[in-house]
């Protein structure tokens, strides 16, 4: 029987009813003649309770420092959310008819490393699913976002690590399609608040889906994208509240007609930081990024230019959040003696916009075409860095949203390819 991997985020578990809802769906699927595995996450705002918590109970009570508590215990506390939402929806598909179980990570089992808190899936063998299947299982109710240590210990995989699990199972199991039922319908041409002309994408290449889902479309976890493909795992996104069908994320050749740009993101909160008139010789960059990087300063866009007298400016971007401990990192090592500059300056107004799509590979004047619009708009460019298949400016954020508003007019994002 082919299989499929249902997956429910929190809002779509959040109570009996919404958990019926789910069950709906689930039933369908398994009229539809597959084998489901439903991967749950805790119902919404469960984990974020378990965490507290556990910061509560700890010595530094409110504490964000990992370190003040045992993290096998975070993990034992924090994974309770998804074992309860897997037994519930059990129960709800049993009075239903269907013959269904849950499963905890540790029985399927889930195996991962023993990094409590962000561990990483190693292995899913399916003997043990596979033989309740064999016998009449309908439907596995996982319990996402946790898996068991190589010592036996409960692990869970970071926030928002039930996306991850649902595909690894995907790729386990090999199921035919995973499905990740949330509470948007799909992946957006951009943000449906920022233009009301923003267009539900029918599919997306999982490297797009990467570049925007790192660049903030937060409806995915990055990870679980990367997994997808790596394994070639289609994934869907769409809505547990609807009956439309949502986006598809997979493999470029499965997308026929291609635009050069397939979404515009947009990041809010960024800085810009220039040490003005540093030394032009070898190291210099490895002396400020590497106190940087020790800081656990987000660096994202870099851009370097030749100052007068053979001096160099050096810019680069990082969340607003992040500033005081760049600005920290800096000094620190200027006061050491390994880095020299005139000024530090810190813009702290300013938003990353991005235009992204593989289509760039083959169609020319992409780039200079996002220029003109931003041009068009009177809108100043502060910084730009391009990859294969993305254009990234820094603006000033006062104007963001009038440049997303703009390259999606200028491509033409509106129109289906
Ligand atoms: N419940 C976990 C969290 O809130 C995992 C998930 O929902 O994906 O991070
Ligand atoms: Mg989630």
């Amino acid at each position: 029987m082919p299989r499929l991997v249902m997956k429910f985020g929190g809002t779509s578990v959040a109570d009996l009813d919404r958990i019926r809802n789910v069950a709906n769906k689930v039933q369908r699927e398994v009229d539809n003649g597959y084998e489901v595995i439903v991967i749950v996450s805790a119902m919404s705002g469960k984990t974020n309770e378990l965490v507290g918590w556990v910061r509560d109970a700890s010595s530094a009570p409110g504490s964000n420092t990992p370190g003040f508590y045992d993290a096998r215990e975070y993990d034992a506390v924090v994974s309770s959310g998804e074992q309860v939402t897997s037994g519930l929806l059990a129960i709800t598909l049993q009075e239903m008819g269907i013959q269904a179980r849950s499963w905890q990570g540790w029985q399927v089992p889930v195996k991962t490393t023993s990094a409590h808190g962000a561990a990483r899936i190693e292995e899913i063998p399916s003997d043990n699913l596979d033989a309740k299947f064999a016998t009449g299982m309908q439907v596995a109710v996982v319990a996402g976002f946790q898996g068991v240590s190589p010592d036996g210990r409960i692990t869970t995989l970071g926030r928002g690590g039930s996306d991850t699990t649902a595909v690894a199972f995907a790729a386990a199991l090999n199921a035919e399609r995973c499905d990740i039922y949330t509470d948007v319908d799909g992946i957006y041409t951009t943000d449906p608040r920022i233009t009301r002309k923003a267009r539900k994408l029918e599919k997306i290449a999982y490297e797009e889906m990467l570049e925007l889902a790192s660049l903030g479309a937060k409806v995915l976890q990055t990870r679980s994208v990367e997994l997808a493909m790596r394994y070639k795992v289609r994934l869907q996104v769409l809505s547990s509240f609807s009956d439309e069908p949502g986006t598809l994320v997979c493999d470029e050749e499965e997308i026929m007609e291609q635009n050069a740009v397939a979404g515009v993101a947009y990041s809010r909160d960024e800085a810009k930081m220039t040490l003005i008139s540093v030394a032009d010789r070898p190291g210099v960059a490895a002396a400020i990024f590497g106190p940087l990087a020790e800081a656990g300063v987000n660096v994202d866009m870099i851009v370097q230019n030749i100052s007068e007298e053979g001096r160099t400016d050096m810019t680069f971007s990082c969340p607003v959040d992040d500033v005081a401990r760049a600005t920290k990192a800096i000094e620190d090592a200027k006061a050491a003696g390994t880095i020299n500059y005139k000024e530090l300056d810190a813009d702290t107004g300013v938003a990353k916009v991005s235009i992204v799509g593989i289509g760039m590979r083959s169609h020319a004047g992409v780039a200079q075409r996002m220029f003109k619009a931003l041009a068009d708009d009177n809108i100043n460019i502060k910084v730009i860095t391009t990859s294969e298949i993305k254009v990234s400016v820094l603006v000033d954020r006062k104007y963001m949203e009038l440049a997303v508003q703009s390259l999606h007019d200028a491509f033409e994002l509106e129109k289906a390819s």
